[in-house]
């Protein structure tokens, strides 16, 4: 038949094809790239610039100094957009300059207020970009990164809660309609809650992130640890294929795989943002380090899923949930040795209306509170000896000259015994404290604490 014949051909037309390929490459038609736009984020220690692409490049990069200068050398790539039109304000970039060399060659130069040390590296399209290069030029004389240590305050310090807004900068996070970001939503509730905290005798708290700027996952965990934080909460939003699919979750780490496949599935895509950062992404294997993280992180991983626990069972009244109990998950984010750690989606911004409410005020400070009061429910059993609140939690009796008494304002779903066992107290001894004949309390209701012991 017209087999034999048809078989040449298709090879030959294969062939062909590979030969206009090869042409292609030859000729660098198909390497040559466009720069087709470019953004500046500023962080507190460095300044990230950005060029859009459209396709991968190769390049160089180097310093001069006197005045000082960043070099950028962008090979068989077009410079197509208005470096004018690039917003410089707040960063130490004083001016871009470009041109044209040799052999199709883009040359950027940046012109530096300050000296800085740059790092740059490609990174692949993500939801929102397309290929992009990125140069970060860190500060060389940053603002001194001492921490104020916590003031002793006679065996009387602040519990340090470190709250970690997700993503940021050119990592958007879930994408929602019309608009919403993850990035710009989390650190809404972030802040918000931030507020609650220090409005607390005995507790403050420090934000990971408080711009639109990337900060790396190991970079996250660093940050807390130099404040000295008691407990760190990510927050996030989730996003799935399904727009259907709602609810809040909360996640500890898990040192052996993840409790259910959406826990995997969930790791797996936020971990990958860490590739954002570039740089100091993975642990450095050592294995005497390695077993040694492990063992601490077991004794932090119980405090991670009590407080888990108690966050999600606020959680539970504004919200639905995605999944009833804490799960387990293998994020980066969390796996701070030392700190209890739990991550908190606070629902989909793949849904719609998921969306909408997470960009309200409203329904932000309602998760805020949720994440103060379960974090406060369980530092009002758990909070560390030489801590303000185990002071309190103890009988403390006087603080400048005022009378301190825990107290606890009842909300909706709330019951008596609930509240005792929260507080460690017998319910008997709580009755007895307010005054109440029965357990009927109502919402807005203020019940003193007594004292443990
Ligand atoms: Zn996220």
């Amino acid at each position: 038949m017209h087999n034999s014949r048809y078989w040449i051909l298709k090879k030959l037309t294969i062939l062909l094809q590979w030969f206009f390929i090869a042409w292609l490459f030859c000729s660098g038609w198909v390497l040559a790239a466009d720069v087709e736009g470019i953004r500046v984020w500023r962080a507190p220690d460095h300044t990230r610039l950005v060029l859009d692409l459209s396709s991968q490049v190769s390049f160089k990069y180097f310093t001069l100094a006197n005045p000082h200068r960043v070099v950028i050398d962008i090979e068989n790539t077009t410079l197509k957009t208005k470096l004018k039109a690039v917003d410089l304000s707040s960063s130490p970039i004083k001016k871009i300059r470009g041109a044209a060399r040799e052999r199709n060659n883009l040359r950027l130069v940046l012109d530096m207020d300050a000296k800085v040390k740059p790092n740059a590296f490609l990174l692949s399209a993500n939801q929102q970009y397309g290929e992009r290069l990125v140069i970060d030029l860190f500060d060389q004389h940053a603002k001194s990164s001492v921490i104020k240590t916590v003031p002793q305050n006679n065996g009387r310090r602040d519990i340090i809660i470190a709250l970690d807004a997700g993503h940021g900068g050119e990592d958007p996070g879930a994408l929602g309609p019309r608009r919403i970001r993850e990035k710009t939503v989390v650190l809404d509730i972030a802040r918000a809650t931030k507020k609650l905290f220090d409005r607390q005798p005995g507790y403050r708290a420090i934000l990971i992130r408080n711009g639109d700027y990337y900060v790396g996952l190991s970079k996250r965990r660093s940050i807390a640890r130099k404040h000295r934080a008691d407990f760190f909460v990510s927050i996030h939003a989730d996003a799935f294929k399904d727009k259907r699919v709602q609810g809040s979750s909360v996640y500890t780490l898990s040192q052996s795989g993840a409790s259910s496949a959406s826990a995997k599935l969930l790791a797996d895509s936020e971990n990958r943002t860490d590739l954002i950062g570039g740089v100091d992404l993975s642990g450095k294997g050592d294995v005497l380090a390695g077993v040694l993280l492990d063992l601490s992180m077991t004794a932090t991983l119980d405090s991670s899923v009590k407080v888990g626990r108690e966050i999600l069972r606020e959680i539970k009244k504004i919200s639905k949930l995605h999944k009833s109990t804490v799960e387990h998950a293998g994020f980066a984010v969390l796996k701070s040795p030392d700190i209890p750690s739990v991550l908190v989606e606070t629902g989909f911004i793949s849904n719609p209306k998921e969306a909408k409410r997470l960009s309200t005020k409203q329904h932000q400070g309602k998760v805020a509170n949720a994440i103060f009061d379960g974090t406060i429910a369980y530092f009002n059993r758990y909070a560390l000896a030489g801590t303000r609140v185990h002071w309190m939690n103890n009988g403390g009796k006087t603080t400048g000259g005022l009378q301190v008494a825990m107290s606890y304002k009842i909300k909706s779903g709330d019951t008596l015994s609930e509240v005792a066992s929260r507080f460690s107290v017998s319910l008997t001894k709580l009755r007895r404290y307010n005054g109440l004949a029965g357990d009927k309390i109502r919402i807005g209701q203020i019940l003193k604490i007594p004292p443990r012991g």
